[in-house]
């Protein structure tokens, strides 16, 4: 971090002007340059949050990238508000990440600044208004009606007011409209309120009057205190924390005043004898990333013997390549051997990062690591509320935190000294952001992040995808496998149903064949625990008429909307509409109507039916909205007070339960065909990832799958565990399809209010891009399946390009041709959006 130096003594600071470069968080291609005020100078650098005027309308907080004499071509550098920081808060080798994120991904500096910075780091975005400084009412060339006269006197008087404020003062409803005409005829200014969001967490502390550290007057108060027992409890108890009569500094520490509600105390004696003086509240500012220092005994990390080989393994691997990936069996122990690896790099004063998928990331593992690492980790992840982000953040900075577990925006982190980085399930693609651009996939960012600040990588998988299983067999990455589990217990055993032949003998119930309710029956009534999984939540996927064939579909989407029962209600799951479930068609008025297709809370409900004496619970988006609820169910299935787990992809993710001998897939089909070049890939990775959660104890568990399309190839693999020839297979056809991980795509995303133009503006840019690409590289606008959510219309390009074009020179050809477009009307109407390496 370089702090401004004035070694140039030929140059009085004082007649020097210093420039800032700032980036803004906002999608301009560009950073901005300011000027430091003279009293900022010897306390700004490089990493420090800066407010700053964007406009003649607009403040924001940005971070300084840079400071030089070099004033900005082109324009009159404006001051800058405030400095922010008294350290800094990014680091250079963020700055490099950034850059990187912008070119590769199409996006911006400010864009990746925009996600990387936490929310509690960006000022509160409530906005106030302010007169505008050179505003004459006089010399205005506008009229100004009666309430805006209103307005403006106010403001004369009060300086700032808020939205609300106004509209109370005005006596309106709403004033945005008010607002916006003020602001056209520049009346007005909105000042975003120039406030750190975030604050300390305190807690309230007690400690005795000095005078009664001198252990005469403490025996003389305990003696007075005798005729009020509570109150001396609670001098009692405050004494046995801390031995003021034999060391009078210890009162210094004090007491929390919850420890003595913790204790059952009463805390109106407490108050009482605070009145009177005998203690002192004070407030102390404390961590809100509490650890459980109680369970803090240091536990060992012991290697199996596979495992110590595979580590021996992976040694060897990191001396030629930087990056490996870990090919291990579900259950095989591979966070054993992760700690293992971050071990050692926090012991020898380097930071590591570990990634894992937001759902991975349980009460469990973070237990084990705190009692590895202490007060080392820092724990990142979106449940966690934006004061103790900033706390993370900071403890990255300040090199108080070591290692840190998170999902995929811990790679934002301002790490100074990262040397190791796990991405563990680095197939998962909840490692992709969809939105805001930048649409950064993480391990791949990861390995940016590694490569700038030459930190080794691994990648670790039971089911690695196809893009780095191919740069593994490759040699561009290193290539470990450990085929054994840790309690060397087989694989499960894989039973394919094939629900058409069931169907046709009419061996149904329902959803379920009877061998899978036999399979399932056997087991719960030898009281094993089960998972059920089903890749789709609510109810009823959708329902339709049976009389004239009408579907009950979302307002604002082109999405059939789902049957939610709890509620009673049809929601759409892309937009969040929802009603009350209709009992007759909008279309015939018949009362035909029928539920179609099933979810997970069908098959609860199904199975409650079928064994009502088993406890059941469902794990999926709408039974883990609360922070604690996900954990709540884990707890109850790990400790077997519920037998049947029923969810989504949530179970298949890197959950370790000792008991289940059985999984079930209720409905394989759904998963394998939609159209996307990936969807086998995906339906292999997550069946053979749900099918790890069975028999990870002693005995081999068992997975019973039912399809319709029992001979499908996938199958085979599955059943034999064979990733690698199902892997060889599918490679073949993506390079006949030329697709990853042979060709790069860009998908370039048109996004409109109206149907024709989104379609016409497509074709446009289509055409344009043509004449570069031509037809063997750009694939014709086409309407991506679910081509209109929330009223906006959506056309995708999809660009592929063959290994070894240069991509940097595509990727601006596009931009520059796209930005030429935007000459025409109709073009900017539009939203255009970039996804590179779409997952
Ligand atoms: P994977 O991630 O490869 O599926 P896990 O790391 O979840 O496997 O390990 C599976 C189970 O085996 C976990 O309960 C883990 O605690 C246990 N385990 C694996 N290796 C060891 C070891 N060396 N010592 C103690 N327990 C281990
Ligand atoms: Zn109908
Ligand atoms: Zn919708």
């Amino acid at each position: 971090m370089s702090q401004l130096a004035f070694t140039d003594s030929a140059v009085h600071p004082d007649e020097v002007t210093f420039f800032a470069e700032v980036i803004l968080p906002i999608p301009v291609p560009r950073t901005f340059t300011y000027r430091l005020t003279r009293g900022m100078v010897p306390l700004a650098s490089i990493g420090m949050r800066v407010i700053v005027p964007l406009g003649k309308k607009k403040i924001l907080t940005g971070v300084i990238k840079n400071i030089s004499k070099q004033s900005p071509d082109g324009y009159e550098a404006k001051y800058i508000i405030e400095l922010l920081d008294d350290k800094p808060s990014f680091c250079e080798q963020q700055f490099k990440l950034f850059e990187w994120i912008a070119s590769y991904y199409m996006s911006t500096e400010g864009e990746a600044l925009n996600v990387a910075m936490p929310a509690g780091l960006k000022l509160s975005s409530e906005s106030k208004i302010q007169l505008h400084p050179h505003f004459v009412k006089e010399e205005s060339p506008y009229i100004f009606n009666q309430i805006e006269e209103l307005v403006l006197n106010l403001l004369k008087k009060e300086d700032l007011l808020s939205y609300q404020q106004i509209a109370e003062l005005a006596n309106i409803k709403e004033s945005s409209q008010l607002i916006k005409d003020l602001l056209r005829k520049n009346a007005i200014l909105l000042i975003e309120q120039v406030k750190d969001k975030y604050k300390p967490k305190t807690v309230k502390f007690i400690k005795l009057d000095k005078q009664y550290t001198n252990p005469k007057a403490l025996e003389m108060l305990m003696a007075k205190l005798e005729k009020q027992p509570k109150q001396l409890d609670i001098l009692l108890k405050y004494l046995q924390e801390l031995a003021v009569f034999k060391d009078a500094s210890l009162n210094e520490k004090g007491v929390a005043k919850k420890h003595f509600s913790e204790q059952k105390l009463s805390l109106s004696s407490l108050n009482t004898l605070v009145k009177n003086e005998v203690f002192h509240e004070f407030e102390k500012i404390i961590s809100r990333l509490d650890i459980d220092e109680e369970n803090a005994v240091e536990v060992k990390i012991e290697l199996t013997a596979p495992q110590q080989e595979c580590r021996k393994a992976i040694d060897g691997a990191f001396e030629n390549h930087q990056v490996n990936l870990l090919h291990g069996v579900t259950g095989s122990g591979k966070t054993e051997v992760y700690l293992s690896y971050i071990k050692e790099v926090i012991e020898s004063g380097s930071q590591a990062l570990f990634l894992l998928p937001e759902i991975a990331i349980t009460t469990q593992m973070i237990k084990r690591v705190q009692k590895i690492f202490g007060k080392q980790v820092g724990i990142y992840h979106s449940k966690f509320s934006d004061a103790e982000r900033v706390e993370v953040w900071n403890g990255v900075a300040d090199g108080t935190i070591n290692f840190i577990i998170g999902v995929r925006s811990s790679i934002f982190l301002p790490f100074n000294n990262l040397a190791f980085i796990v991405v563990d399930e680095e197939h998962d693609n909840s490692y992709k952001q969809y939105d805001p651009s930048p649409r950064y996939h993480a391990r791949d960012t990861a390995i940016m992040l590694a490569h700038i600040h030459k930190a080794k990588v691994l990648l670790g998988s039971a089911t690695p995808s196809f893009e780095s299983y191919f740069n593994a067999k490759n040699n561009k990455y290193g290539l470990v496998t450990l085929n054994e589990r840790f309690k060397k217990t087989q694989m499960p055993r894989i039973e394919v149903i094939d629900l058409k032949k069931e169907k046709a003998k009419k061996q149904m119930q329902g959803d379920y064949s009877n061998i899978f309710i036999a399979k399932l029956q056997e087991h719960l009534e030898e009281k094993k625990q089960v998972i059920i999984f089903q890749n789709r939540r609510g109810y009823a996927p959708y329902i339709q008429c049976d009389t004239c064939g009408w579907i009950a579909e979302c307002e604002n989407c082109s999405v059939s909307l789902t049957y939610h029962m709890r509620q009673h209600e049809l929601k759409c799951h892309y937009c969040g509409f929802r009603q009350k479930s209709a009992s007759t068609c909008l279309s015939c008025e018949s009362s035909e109507l029928k539920m179609k297709g099933f979810g997970t809370e069908k098959i609860e409900d199904d199975l409650h039916l079928l064994f009502p004496s088993i406890k059941i619970q469902r794990m999926d988006k709408d039974t883990t909205r609360k922070k604690y609820s996900y954990q709540q169910i884990i707890e109850a299935f790990e400790t077997g007070e519920t037998q049947l787990l029923i969810g989504t992809q949530m179970v298949s993710k890197g959950l370790d339960f000792k008991r289940v001998s059985m999984v079930g897939i209720v409905d394989a089909d759904r998963m394998m065909f939609y159209p996307d070049f990936r969807a086998h890939e995906r339906a292999f990775q997550m069946m053979l990832q749900v099918s790890g959660r069975a028999g990870r104890d002693a005995e081999q568990g068992e997975v019973v799958i039912q399809t319709m399309q029992p001979d499908h190839p996938l199958f085979s693999y599955l059943k034999r565990y064979d990733y690698e020839g199902f892997y060889a297979l599918l490679l073949n056809e993506r390079l006949q399809f030329a697709y990853p991980p042979f060709y790069r795509l860009i998908k370039i995303i048109v996004k409109g209010k109206e149907a024709k133009l989104t379609y016409e503006g497509a074709h446009q840019i289509f055409h344009h891009l043509l004449q570069t690409f031509g037809p063997k590289r750009l694939l014709a606008p086409h309407e991506p399946m679910i081509s209109k959510i929330n009223n906006i219309f959506h056309q995708e390009i999809l660009l592929k390009l063959e290994k070894g074009h240069p991509l940097d020179t595509a990727k601006h050809e596009i931009l520059k041709q796209v930005e030429a477009l935007k000459a025409d009307a109709n073009i900017r109407k539009l939203r255009i959006y970039y996804d590179v390496d779409p997952a």
